[in-house]
This record gives C-alpha cells, structure tokens and sequence, in this order.
C-alpha cells in the first residue's frame, strides 16, 4: 500500500491553521519544552551570529583600504616598514576572527542539529507507540469503517508530515524573525537613506514568496496524489498478477499504468515550472536590489566622504555589508512562507492522526470485571439481537445453551448469521440486546484478556505471519518451548505433515503463509490453536478443496482439537457436522432448528433439506 494513498486529489489545500490540532501538538509537545526552548536559543546565537559577519566584512574592507592608504602615505623606509607591519597585524586579527566565528558556528550548529534530531526522533517514537498500541485496542467495528491503507498512511505519512514541524518549526520561526528584524535594523543603524532605497522591496518579494509557496503546495500534492494512485496500482497489479494473465488483461492493464504515469509526469513538470518561475522571480528581484544598493550606495559614499568616520560617513565596506544583508532579507521571507505552508499541511495531517487517536475503544472492561484463570466452558445466548450497522439486524432474538464440552455444528446459508454468532462468543462485538453468558456470567464481565486466553479462535483463511512454522505455532503461547511445540504436533497429528516440508518446522512460511497450500496452513493453525490450550474452541471450517490425504489428516487433527472443549465450528463438511454433538440452524438471523444430526434428519425439516443439498455437493 502506497505511503501516499491517502492523498485525495479532490482534497483542497488547507488554507487556515487547524487551530484544535495545533492545541494539541503544542500539548503533546509540553513534555520537551525545555528541549526546544534549548534549541530555540542556539539558533538565536547562531543567528546573532550571522548578523555580524557583514561588520566584519565592512570592518575588513574598510581596514584594508584605510592600511593601503597609510601604506602609499607613509614617508621613508622606517616609516613605511611600521605601517605594513601594523597591517599585517590588523589582518591578522581579521582573519582570527573569522575563523573564529566560523568555528563557533559550525560548533553551536552541530549542537542545534543533533539535539533537535534527537527530540524530534524521541517525540516521534512516542507517538509511533501510541498510535499503533491505540490501534490494537479499537474494537473490529472500527476495522470494518476504515480501510487498511487509510490506517496505514495515517500512521506513516501523516506521521513523517508532523516531524518535519515539530522538529524545526519553532526554532526556524524564531530565528527567521530576528534575522528579518536584525538585518533591518543592522541597515537601517549604518545608513538610513540607503535602507529607505530597498525597504520597499521587501513587500514584493514578500507577495511573490507567498504565491509560489501556494502554487508550489498545489502542485506537489498533485504530484504526491497521481503517485499514490499509480503506486496502488502498481500494488493491485502485482497481487492480481495471475488474474490479470487468466483473463489476458495484460495490454489494459499497461494502458492505464501508461496513463497514469503520463499524468504524473505532467504533474511533476508543472511543480518544476512553478519553481523555476520562483527561481526567476527572485533572482531578479535580488539582482534589483543589489543595482540599488550599488548605484545609492556610490552616491551616498560621495556625499558623504566629507563627514568624520562613525558620524554618518558611507564606507566601501558599508556598501559590501548592505549587500549582505540584502541576501539576509530573502532567506527568512522564503523561509517563513515555507514553514507557515508546512504547518498547514502538517496540522491536517495531525488533525487525521488525531482522528484516529481519539476514537474510542468501544468493548472494554466493565469495572470489577473478573479474570477468571479457566472456564467450564459453559455457553448461553440468552434473546440476542445484533446489528453491524444500526437499524438492520443480522441475528434476531438467537437463544441457546451449550455445555461445557458439546461440539456444535453451526449450518445454514451464506449470509445467515453463523460467523455473527462465533464473533459474539468472542466478543468482538456486543450485542445490542440480551446476553452472552460463559459459566453463568455475562460475557461483559469478563476481562476480555482473560477471555481470549482460554479461547481458541481457527478462521478460514488461516492467517499466518511471516516467520517459521515453529513461530506460527507459538504465537498464542509465546513461553511454549520447542519439545512443548513438536508434542503438540504429535498429539494433534500435524507433525508428519510438517516434518515433510523443507526444513520441518523451520520453514518460512512466507508473507500470510503464501509458502504452503491451503491444508498444511490449516494443520498450522490447528496446532497453534491447541498449543494455546483453549477451553472454548471456535473454528470457522475451510472450503476450500485439500486433496484426500491432506483432508484426512485435517479431519483426524480436527476431530483430536475438539475432544474434551466446548467447540463451535460453522461447517461446511458433511464429516463435521455429522460428528457434532449437536446441530445449530441459521437462518436469516434466526436460529431455526437445533438438535442432534440424527434427530434433525428423522424430523425431515430445513436441516433434512440442507442435508441433501450437502450430500449432493461432496
Ligand atoms: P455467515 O457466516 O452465515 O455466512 P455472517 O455472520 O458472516 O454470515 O453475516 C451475516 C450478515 O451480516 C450478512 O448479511 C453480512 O453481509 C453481514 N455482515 C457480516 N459482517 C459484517 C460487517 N463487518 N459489517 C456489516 N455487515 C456485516
């Protein structure tokens, strides 16, 4: 999944500070503060700093030319020998100084550099964890809203979007101003008049920086858009290969991946002719500056020649010092139009982090819910009614019991309800109306940790991680030893099965097990189900087709897993469902029929009739 994808081209700009998401940065950033305030007075030094270096180069030029002409005026051997040697002194300090403020710099830069770093990396960690652990504790309803690559770009991109801020934003909005304001008043303290000359300057640079800050945002969210959807389909193409080839779609598919590069290379164009226009714009502005400074400069020297030094007298070296400080101008304008346009998007990219930080878990623990360490394994829906989306009910007023130990075959069609009714044993969601009880217990009282300890949950599709099948097996008992895991196989009868792959259980089952067919996955996931030592044990069967042997061994494996646990197993094999204990019909969200296989089949109703269909089928 693209880290851009979340960029919706039809998203405009944000144009107003998001006032509520920077409140709550500036919050989260009060554990720092100290660091940044740090870090905000060594970049003020630095800055300080680099306001004096045009003093040094006006007292430099100035000191040269004042030593040449001392030289040139000097009378006789002597004299003139006293005079050089002066000079070379003078120079001496010069250049002392400026390698010294150099240095100082260079060494006050590192400190600023590697200390922000450091904090803005330690602040990022923080929220990193926060986001992600806030992730696991949401409840699924959260996971049906969203979609994983809206998750994924909020805790990726929006995430780096913030970093930049939180990093550097203070220190560059402080120092940016005082070098503005001390570069003004350096100006306006050595030479009024010229200052007057280029102030008025100072608003168009200003207007033109803002409109390309605009028009350069614009276009490189255009361009972080036209990538997140190339770059998705990239994803899409890859994962769909073989459909893609089944269906002889090759050339399409390359038309709209031709397309959609072409239109990332004209967005990506267009960014690099707003910059160039910028480029274009300031330079001739900077370029106006410098004539100004040069031409007033001249005259001002001329006119005032006659005045003694420090009472007004404009020197060479003023002029070199205005010109300085003229480029000084441009730098915190442009500096100050980018972070304000950063802060813009990186606020909105806060406010989307936030959105998800703020949202609610939605099943916790009631107060005083017990943590029972087992379970009888005793299950009671008491009149439940359940609805995904309010207003429509998927289970209607569903009541039954099941004893600890009983295997219940969960039957009926696509649709029915029978995943709802595994789901709500596992409370993964709550029932709008009446009770799921374990033991006698409302299921709300119990810790849901301790819930899923002692609950063993098989889906049909078998997720794996990546990893070895030995840490696939262990994942719900991490402390579980490898005799321990190997056992397990044995008891369950999955170790043949696994001993006869590559490295036995050593082998890498690959990204969601794509490594391994459908059966040894399902062997993996019964192990690991049974090594976690689940009181109730809820399987949701494959459909999918494993050839004779392979069944034979998931039928033996499953028929060991649910010995001695109370199992629900939604099935879809007619093996299963005729070795249940008992037999729970869903229809329509309504538990239609219950009873034992055989019963159910004498009595020669819907269950009969699926029955049939189910024989028909195999
Ligand atoms: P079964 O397992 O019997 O095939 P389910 O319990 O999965 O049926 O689904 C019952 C009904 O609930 C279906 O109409 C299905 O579309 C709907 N449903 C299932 N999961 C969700 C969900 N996460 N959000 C909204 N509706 C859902």
């Amino acid at each position: 999944m693209s880290r851009f994808s979340h960029v919706d081209p039809d998203t405009p700009t944000p144009t107003r500070l998001n006032r509520g998401a920077l409140r709550r940065i500036l919050g989260w950033l009060r554990p720092y503060r100290w660091v940044i305030l740090i870090n905000v007075c060594l970049s003020l030094i630095l800055t300080g700093a680099e306001l004096m270096v045009p003093l040094l180069l006006q007292w430099a030029i100035d000191g040269v030319i004042r030593a040449i002409r001392s030289i040139t005026a000097a009378v006789g051997e002597v004299e003139r020998a006293a005079v050089f040697a002066g000079a070379w002194h003078d120079l001496g300090l010069l250049i002392g100084g400026f390698v010294g403020l150099f240095f100082l710099m260079g060494v006050v830069r590192y400190f600023e550099i590697y200390r922000t770093m450091v904090y803005a990396q330690r602040f990022m960690y923080g929220m990193r964890r926060r986001f992600f652990s806030h992730l696991h504790c949401l409840s699924l309803r959260f996971y049906d809203k969203w979609k994983s690559g809206q998750l994924i770009a909020r805790g990726t991109a929006d995430m780096d979007a913030l970093q930049e801020t939180i990093a550097w934003a203070p220190s560059h909005i402080l120092s940016s101003a005082f070098m503005l304001v001390g570069a003004c008043a350096a100006m306006f303290w050595k030479d009024p008049v010229l200052f007057g000359a280029v102030f008025p300057i100072l608003p168009v640079l200003y207007l033109l920086t803002r409109r390309f800050r605009i028009k350069a945002s614009d276009a490189w969210r255009q361009v972080r858009a036209q990538t997140g959807r190339l770059t998705a389909n990239v994803a899409e193409s890859i994962a769909g290969a073989r459909v893609i080839q089944a269906f002889a779609r090759e050339q399409r598919n390359y038309e709209v991946f031709g397309n959609l590069t072409d239109r990332l290379y004209d967005t990506r164009i267009e960014t690099e002719r707003v910059h160039g226009r910028y480029m274009i714009g300031t330079r001739s502005i900077w370029m106006c500056a410098q004539v100004i400074v040069i031409i007033f400069g001249a005259w001002r020297i001329t006119v005032t020649s006659s005045l003694p030094e420090g009472e007004g007298r404009v020197t060479a070296g003023t002029v070199a010092a205005f010109l300085v400080y003229v480029a000084m101008f441009f730098r915190p304008i442009d500096m100050l139009t980018h972070i304000y346009s950063q802060l813009l998007h990186s606020l909105a990219a806060a406010d989307r982090v936030i959105e998800v930080l703020d949202t609610e878990p939605e099943i916790v623990d009631r107060p005083g819910a017990v943590s029972p360490t087992d379970f009888e394994g005793d299950v009671t829906f008491d009149h439940v009614t359940f609805s995904y989306i309010e207003g429509t009910p998927v289970l209607h007023d569903v009541s039954f019991r099941v004893r600890p130990g009983e295997v219940i075959a969960l039957v009926g069609p696509t649709g029915a309800g029978k995943t709802t009714v595994c789901r709500l044993i596992a409370r993964f969601y709550e029932a709008q109306q009446g009770y799921v009880c374990i033991d006698d217990r409302d299921i709300r009282d119990i810790a849901q940790s301790s819930l899923h300890k002692r609950m063993g949950i098989v889906l049909q599709e078998n997720f794996l991680f990546a990893g070895t099948v030995m840490d696939n097996i262990r994942y719900g008992r991490p402390d579980a030893t490898d005799e321990e895991v190997i056992q397990c196989a044995r008891q369950i009868g999955s170790h043949a099965a696994i001993e006869a792959l590559p490295q036995g259980f050593e082998t890498e089952v690959g990204e969601r097990g794509g490594l391994l067919s459908a059966g040894q996955r399902q062997l993996i996931c019964f192990t690991r189900a049974m090594l976690a030592g689940p009181r109730i044990l809820i399987l949701d069967e494959a459909t999918s087709s494993v050839d004779t042997q392979t069944e034979l061994k998931v039928q033996e494996a499953l028929r060991r897993l649910t010995q001695r646990r109370t199992c629900f197993i939604v099935a879809h094999r007619l093996s299963t469902v005729r070795s249940a204990d008992r037999v729970l019909v869903i229809e329509d969200g309504r538990l239609t029929e219950e009873g034992a296989h055989q019963d159910l089949l004498a009595a020669g109703g819907r269950y009969a009739m699926m029955y049939e269909e189910f024989i028909r089928s195999e």
